[in-house]
């Protein structure tokens, strides 16, 4: 077998405060990436003052550039911007937007999301989904709402959707599918991002891409109760505020050896979950 190589499913990048794509992808490249997926982070994120719609086109033309310095690097990258669950509870509590509008603004970012699919800026939307945490029921909705059109466009554009969303076992997963099924959206499109082991083997079982995160005792349950047929992600944020969170993509790495050093995994199954799943889901060529 060729060298063992590694994928991060999903992580951020941010220029304005952390290390920015160029530093991570380089540094993920020495550890023996190969793949990146590049998920926009939320508009305060970079210190921007602009919640509306023009903060979000600022986001996405700066994570464009962020996708093309991994891409210098020499990673593959699939690049994707969206509308983080956790801006609709920013924008109505802190912005002082009412949900109604809310909900439209989130349409309205999600059109520009398709329109850079469209001329081939962006791979994908991403992320989208409902809150991981207890919020008022009608950010909840309004999240939700604006998840659905996501989906709807993505079918229309042809291109993926990661989805952030609460992990509640096997409800998560099979709610999805269900609503994917009502939509007509194909299950291949989506991600269940940070799905961890509870939901993971649920999503897998269902046919579902999911992608868990890379943290050690995580992969050892993640291995230990489904087949390889997931994906891993750093979900790293890049924020020398939060070092390390979730888990550094070349940690990612260290951690899936010292999975093959102790036993837990083969090379075979670290390869389908870091080659095989990656260029299924995202349709890159293999390295
Ligand atoms: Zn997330
Ligand atoms: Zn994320």
């Amino acid at each position: 077998m060729a060298r063992l190589v590694f994928a991060d499913a999903h992580g951020h990048t941010n220029p304005s405060v952390g290390m920015g794509a160029g530093r991570i992808a380089e540094k993920f490249a020495e550890a023996g990436g190969w793949f990146m997926a590049l998920v926009a982070l939320s508009p305060r994120h970079y210190g921007l003052k602009e919640h509306g719609l023009e903060g979000y086109r600022k986001v996405y033309d700066l994570h464009v550039s962020e996708c093309r310095a991994a891409r210098e690097s020499g990673l593959q990258v699939s690049c994707l911007a969206g509308m983080h669950p956790a801006d609709v509870d920013f924008l109505v509590n802190k912005a002082r937007i009412k949900p109604r509008e809310v909900l439209e603004l989130g349409r309205r970012v999600v059109d520009l999301a398709a329109d850079y699919c469209r001329r081939g800026l962006l791979d994908g939307i991403g992320e989208v989904g409902r809150q991981h945490y207890a919020t008022k029921p009608s950010h909840l909705v309004v999240a939700q709402r604006i998840m659905e059109y996501a989906l709807l466009k993505a079918e229309d554009m042809d291109c993926i959707v990661h989805l952030h969303l609460e992990n509640d076992g096997a409800f998560t997963p099979s709610d999805i599918a269900e609503l994917l099924d009502k939509l007509n959206v194909s299950k291949s499109r989506v991600l269940l991002h940070h799905a961890r082991p509870g939901v993971l083997e649920h999503g897998v079982a269902l046919g579902l891409p999911a992608a868990t995160p890379g943290l050690e005792p995580v992969l050892v349950a993640a291995f230990r109760r489904t087949e390889p047929l997931f994906m891993v992600e750093s979900d790293h944020i890049d924020d020398p505020g939060r070092p390390g969170t979730v888990v550094y993509p070349w940690e990612m790495v260290a951690n899936q050896l010292r999975l093959l050093e102790r036993g837990v995994v083969g090379e075979d199954a670290l390869y389908r979950v870091n080659v095989d799943n990656i260029v299924k889901y995202y349709g890159v060529e293999p390295p």
